[in-house]
This record gives structure tokens, C-alpha cells and sequence, in this order.
């Protein structure tokens, strides 16, 4: 026999929650390794004796073989004497005062609990709560760290006997499944009418089914909040849902059963078919199928579909097809307008008590509001649009030190981002920060990751903007707290958010094409059709868009035809009356536009890329008016004829790219009869060009060949493939946002960026 060596070895990352000491105790009895393994809350901490080839394999195998849903981000192994273990066990955990470690996100449903529901001699057969160490809630039960069940909402459920020997057994699939739990131990459903308990479990379940099959509305409370859920094959249901809810016509996203039901209604290749089963279990965009029975009011106007598949138990048994009902159903948040979604039951039967015509609720607790995520595919990837369940609180890794900082975000989409070592928290969706619940729940937030992550920031960083209210927060807490406080402007907070997901080191700048709606420009116009020559700490502004008035100002962003007619006004053009914009607008409405334009009142300039989509939708007839941001460009990409090749040109003044000469040819084609299919094509090739040229322009002048596209703007997949194609084919080297929005979601984490190496360079 081999002399015996010894070996300490500590692993960092998600590595509890996710079965993984069960994996080292299997991993060393089959190596015949003795010693133990043990949770801190710095991470994993395991002791070793064995022959040198065993311990040797066993550390290649912890990382090689490591449970799914551990992400291991650090393992170091140091060899020491051997300590005569006579057996491999697993310790108690040990709570390491200031150490932290990542959380895990909430993971769908696995493939065995799913079994074991639908066994009929199962303990768990139809258990709406069945979970185990490889899914089930993890961040929206947490209330502190380390992850043991007295730190989580099943603190109020003792275990039965039964449930207790499966926690306990180190080679049962529950052995420390913190949320673990069973139909004699754990929580409940009741069905609630008219503030009344009507039904309770299985009679609950099909009582909600029969409603929603009669075209109902009901509240279901789910894993980070309630959803409203209504039959959407049923245009009353989902008329009357629209209604109650005062949502024109966002669109709704729609849970399917199973792939088979998503197959009948959409279109997906490869991609989208992994993102929709992936453990996360995002909302994916998809184009629908012209055949579905799904009504156009889920989505008036659009062809595409926002789409799920079922990611907890209640979900499949609300869901389940053995009877071919419900194939889908409505899931949109449970909230009036854009309020933050209810996630407790009282404040549900408050806030829902108009919207839901009865409630599905439960007895666990939700510690943490979390919206669904929204992904699309561009090319073989991921594309977030919306990153928050199954996601947060997972970190960007950074690709360099950064000392405690918070970044507050912008103020639509809001997210936050905390960073502490080499990890990026980029917080779950908070939402619009338009009102005292949202700030309410973003303060909350900060407060949450601080405590579960055991930091407090040592700096901050901010939109420049002066009227946000993630803004007014941080220049308030700078000066309560004395911490250092850096504004970051708006466009390059995005360019940056892309950098650093990339480990982009920022050594020389980069091109950053940041188009988006809004921004706060460093001239205080609105800015948001930019190209910035970057690096972490400053920018260059080689060219933008040139400005143009937004007559109204916000008024401007809800009624694109005020747009197109400031637009017309910079070409000199006349509002003759065959012009659809202007046949939008009365009498009184022009002569108001011609007097905030010709007075430059209540007419801020702006540079920005989205509110040029709008002018050109609205010119085109597409949309006059909004009523959810981007609407009227989504509506103008839908149009867009693929065959068309021709592309309206923008002219170059020194730093300014003039979109008048595009206004004059849109016009052109309008009044020669042109089909909007073609124009909406011309448009978007046109935008794409530009960007080219401008890029060449740039690199022409010793910029680099690196380019970097983020801001709102590039939620448009036609731009954005196109744009993509053009720029490879002229040898740059695209950048494109993989894990954090490339909306205003994503730009915390630029924020921070920013700051830090800004505080360096002081
Ligand atoms: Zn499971
Ligand atoms: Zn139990
Ligand atoms: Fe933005």
C-alpha cells in the first residue's frame, strides 16, 4: 500500500444549497479517502487522507463532477500530514463572522421531484411543494446566511419524522434540502373567494382549474410573488384581465405545460428550445405560429410570443394536460400597472382584491420579490432583456479586485449592483422607480444584499440624471455615511456594464455605440444615439446624432407624431396634410408643436436613437402614439420586408450625424407609394450602415476594432443581427451584452465599473 498523504482543500462559489457536500461523501467513500467535509460561510472546507493518486483524483473529480447547480470559483489545495481519520463524515457548519459566499438563484422543478409528484404511491404524489437539493426556492426564502433552514420562511414548518431521516441521510437526494418538506409537514394551498376560505389542497387545485376553464381571473401566488392567470385562448378572459389591470396592450407572457404545447404554438429552434428548459426557466421570446388558438389580445399587434414552461410544482398540477386543459395560461404579474408585484398574502387580498376574482394562496413565505426573467436567442446565446428569477442573486465575475461598492442603477428597469472581491451582485428586477412602493422595495433590496452578502459599500455610484430617485438615494446615503460618490453618465455606464461582463481590461478605449431612449448627457440634453470612444474611467464623444426638439418633452415620448414633426421642421419640410403624423394631431395640437418649436419651449433636445425610431414609425403610419416604452419601434421592426437591400443614408458634420436627409427619402417613398414594409427595411438598414461607417470613421482615426453595442435600442433584433453581420465582415470585433440587459437592467453594473477605476485615478 501507498504511504498515506493528507490534503486541505477549500472550495468557493455556489457550492451549498445544491447538494454538494452528499457529492464529496459519495466522491471520498468511493476513493476510499477518509476525513470530512463542512460548510462555513466562507465556502466548503474539506479534510483528506489517502494515497496520493486518490487525493489527486479526488480533486480533479470535485471539479470535473461537480452536482449541476454548483459553480465553483475558486479551489485551493494545500497538502498536509495525514491526521489518521478512521472514517469520511460530514461535519456540522460553521458560521465564519464577516465571510461570505454567493447565494443560490431559485431553480425549477427537477426531474425527480417531477416523478416522484406524479407517483400515486409516492408520500409526495401531487405535493405542490416537492423539492430536494437539486431545485426548489432558494434566494426568495432566504432571510440571512448561512442557508440552514432556521435563516429561511420554512423556519415555521417543523419537519416530520419522515422528512427529518431523508435531511439527515448524507446519500438521500434531501440530505440538507433546506426547503424540504411533505404534505404532513409542510405548507398548504387554499383556494380564497370573497375573502373566504372555500377549498383547501386537491379540491382547491381542481375548484381554480374549473374557474379558469369558465374564463375567471385568479390570483396564484407562486415562488417570487403572485401572477394574475387567466385561459389565454379566451379573448373575454383576457380582454377583461387588460381592463381590470388599466395595460392597454403590453404584452403578456403565457405558461405552456410542456414543449409539446409550445411546439403547437410557436416557432423555436435549438436555442430557444434549451432556454426554455434550462433550469432557469425564463420567459423566451418566440415568434408565434400564425395557427395558434392563442388570442391576439395576449400580445395585440406583435409577432412574437413571451413563453414559459411551468418551474414549480403548483405550476405543473395547474397545468397538468391529462385532461388537455388549460394548454395555456396568461402568468402576468400580479400588480396594478407598474407597481412592484405582491408577494405576501395579506397585501395580495389588498392590492389583487379588484383584479382576481379569487386567490390560489399558500403558507409559505416569500422574503423576496423576484419577477420572471426575460431572454431572447441572438445567434447560438443567450440575450437577456430582463434578468432577475433563476438568475439573481447569482454575481458577474469581475476580472479584477473591486472593494465594497454599491451602484444604484437608472430609473426605469431598475436593478442595482453590489460588489465586494472579484463578484458583481447585480440585483433581482426592481422595477420603474416611479413611485413610493418601488423605492420602497429598492431600499429594501439594498438592505437585503448587504446583509446576505456582509458588506457595506466603501463608495457609490449614480446616474448623472438629477431627478432620479435611485440618484437622490445615493447623494443622500453619500452624505448621511460620508462615502465618496461618483456620477456616471448615462451611455457610458452601458458601454462599460458591457465591457466588464466581458473582461474587456479597458488598457485602451473602445468603440461603444450606446442607442437607447433616454439618457442624461453630460450637456444636460438627452442623449441616446452615441458613439464613445471608451475606457473604464473617462469617454470621448466622436459622434452622436445630431439634436433634434421633443415638443413636450415627455408628452413627445408618449405621441411619437410630435417627433415626426420636429423631425419634418429640421429638414424643412412642410406638415403638408398627406403626412400621417400630421393628420394625427388637430388644428389646436400643431399650432401648440409649432409654437414650443419655433420658441424652443418645453422642447428639450435630444440625440437619441430611440426617439429617432419613433419619429420615423410615426412618419411611416405606423404608431401615432404609445402606450408602453418602444412601442412604436417594435411595431416598425415587425414590419420589416427581409428581401428589401436598400438603405436610407444619414449625412457626417464634424461630430453630428444628421438624420434629415433619411426624413426627406421616407417622405419620397411615402408619397411615390412605397410599401411601409420596405421603408421600415430601408430604415433599419440604414441605422445599421451608419453605424459602420461611423466605427470606420473612428478606427480610421486610430480608434479600435473593438466595438461594443449596448443601451435599450439593441433589444432590436433586425439592427442588431444586421449591425453584427456588417461589422464582422469588416474585421471588428462585436461585443455584445450575455448576461446583463442591454437595457437599462444591465447598467449598474457599468456603474460600478466606472466608479472604481475613477476613485483609483483620484
Ligand atoms: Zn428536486
Ligand atoms: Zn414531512
Ligand atoms: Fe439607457
Amino acid at each position: 500500500m501507498s504511504a498515506l498523504h493528507g490534503a486541505r482543500i477549500h472550495i468557493t462559489g455556489v457550492v451549498q444549497g445544491v447538494g454538494f457536500r452528499p457529492f464529496v461523501y459519495g466522491l471520498a467513500k468511493k476513493l476510499a479517502l477518509t476525513g470530512w467535509v463542512r460548510n462555513t460561510s466562507a465556502g466548503v472546507h474539506i479534510e483528506v487522507d489517502g494515497s496520493e493518486q486518490a487525493i489527486a483524483r479526488f480533486v480533479s473529480a470535485l471539479v470535473e463532477d461537480a452536482p449541476p447547480l454548483a459553480r465553483i470559483d475558486d479551489i485551493q489545495v494545500e497538502a498536509c500530514a495525514p491526521n489518521a481519520h478512521s472514517s469520511f463524515e460530514i461535519m456540522a457548519s460553521e458560521t465564519i463572522p464577516e465571510a461570505y459566499q454567493p447565494v443560490s438563484p431559485d431553480v425549477s422543478t427537477c426531474a425527480d421531484c417531477m416523478r416522484e409528484m406524479r407517483d400515486a404511491s409516492d408520500r409526495r404524489y401531487r405535493y405542490p411543494f416537492t423539492n430536494c437539493t437539486n431545485c426548489g426556492p432558494r434566494f426568495t426564502i432566504i432571510e440571512d446566511i448561512p442557508y440552514d433552514r432556521p435563516n429561511t420562511t420554512m423556519a415555521e414548518f417543523p419537519m416530520c419524522a419522515q422528512c427529518a431521516e431523508e435531511y439527515e441521510d448524507p446519500l438521500d437526494r434531501r440530505f440538507h434540502a433546506q426547503p424540504v418538506a411533505c404534505p404532513q409537514c409542510g405548507p398548504q394551498i387554499w383556494l380564497e373567494e370573497g375573502g373566504r376560505r372555500v377549498s383547501e389542497r386537491e379540491e382547491a387545485l381542481q375548484a381554480v382549474r374549473s374557474m379558469l376553464r369558465e374564463g375567471c381571473i385568479v390570483a396564484v401566488k407562486g415562488l417570487g410573488g403572485f401572477h394574475l392567470a387567466c385561459d389565454a385562448t379566451d379573448a373575454e378572459a383576457v380582454v377583461e384581465l387588460r381592463r381590470r389591470k388599466l395595460r392597454v396592450d403590453k404584452p403578456f407572457a403565457v405558461m405552456m405545460p410542456d414543449m409539446n404545447a409550445v411546439n403547437a404554438h410557436c416557432l423555436m429552434n435549438e436555442v430557444e428550445r434549451r432556454l426554455l428548459e434550462s433550469h432557469e426557466r425564463p420567459i423566451v421570446i418566440l415568434k408565434r405560429r400564425a395557427e395558434s388558438n392563442i388570442v391576439p389580445e395576449v400580445a395585440p399587434g406583435q409577432d412574437t410570443l413571451g413563453v414559459m414552461l411551468p418551474y414549480t410544482p403548483l405550476h405543473f398540477l395547474l397545468l397538468e394536460t391529462e385532461t388537455g386543459y388549460p394548454n395555456a395560461l396568461v402568468m402576468t404579474s400580479g400588480n396594478l400597472k407598474e407597481e412592484p408585484i405582491a408577494t405576501q398574502n395579506e397585501e395580495a387580498r389588498e392590492n389583487l382584491n379588484q383584479l382576481a376574482d379569487a386567490f390560489l394562496m399558500h403558507d409559505r413565505g416569500i422574503r423576496t420579490r423576484c419577477d420572471d426573467s426575460v431572454v431572447c436567442a441572438i445567434e447560438d446565446d443567450l440575450y437577456p432583456l430582463r434578468r432577475s428569477r433563476g438568475y439573481a442573486p447569482f454575481p458577474v465575475h469581475l476580472d479584477w479586485e473591486s472593494p465594497p461598492m454599491l451602484a444604484v442603477g437608472a430609473e426605469l428597469k431598475n436593478a442595482f449592483c453590489l460588489t465586494q472581491a472579484r463578484y458583481a451582485f447585480l440585483s433581482h428586477h426592481i422595477g420603474d422607480m416611479e413611485n413610493y412602493e418601488t423605492l420602497r422595495s429598492f431600499e429594501d433590496g439594498v438592505a437585503h444584499y448587504e446583509r446576505l452578502f456582509r458588506t457595506k459599500p466603501e463608495a457609490l455610484a449614480y446616474d448623472l440624471h438629477p431627478d432620479y430617485l435611485a440618484t437622490r438615494y445615493a447623494l443622500e446615503r453619500s452624505e448621511h455615511e460620508g462615502l465618496p460618490a461618483v456620477g456616471v453618465q448615462h451611455h457610458h455606464a452601458h458601454i462599460a456594464a458591457c465591457m466588464a461582463e466581458h473582461g474587456l481590461d479597458g488598457d485602451s478605449p473602445v468603440i461603444g455605440v450606446a442607442f437607447d431612449g433616454t439618457g442624461y448627457g453630460s450637456d444636460g440634453a438627452i442623449w441616446g444615439g452615441e458613439f464613445l470612444l471608451a475606457d473604464y474611467s473617462s469617454f470621448e464623444r466622436p459622434f452622436h446624432l445630431s439634436y433634434v426638439s421633443m415638443p413636450g418633452g415627455d408628452a413627445a415620448v408618449r405621441q411619437p407624431w410630435r417627433l415626426a414633426l420636429a423631425w419634418l421642421d429640421r429638414a424643412g419640410l412642410a406638415w403638408a396634410p398627406d403626412l400621417p403624423p400630421v393628420q394625427a394631431a388637430d388644428s389646436t395640437a400643431l399650432q401648440t408643436v409649432r409654437r414650443m418649436l419655433s420658441l424652443g419651449l418645453n422642447a428639450p433636445l435630444t440625440s437619441s436613437m430611440g426617439r429617432l425610431f419613433d419619429a420615423v414609425s410615426a412618419l411611416a403610419g405606423v404608431r401615432q402614439t404609445v402606450n408602453f416604452e418602444a412601442q412604436a419601434a417594435i411595431e416598425f421592426e415587425m414590419l420589416v420586408d427581409a428581401e428589401e437591400t436598400g438603405a436610407y443614408d444619414f449625412t457626417f458634420e464634424e461630430e453630428e450625424i444628421d438624420a434629415a436627409p433619411l426624413v426627406e427619402a421616407v417622405v419620397e417613398d411615402l408619397r411615390s407609394g412605397t410599401a411601409v414594409e420596405k421603408i421600415a427595411a430601408r430604415f433599419h438598414n440604414g441605422v445599421a450602415a451608419m453605424v459602420l461607417k461611423s466605427c470606420e470613421l473612428i478606427r480610421e482615426r486610430g480608434g479600435s476594432r473593438k466595438v461594443v453595442l449596448s443601451g435599450g435600442v439593441w433589444q432590436n433584433q433586425i439592427l442588431l443581427t444586421r449591425t453584427l453581420a456588417q461589422l464582422r465582415e469588416r474585421d471588428f470585433e462585436v461585443y455584445i451584452h450575455r448576461q446583463v440587459p442591454t437595457n437599462d437592467g444591465g447598467i449598474a453594473l457599468g456603474q460600478a465599473a466606472v466608479a472604481l477605476q475613477v476613485l483609483r485615478e483620484r
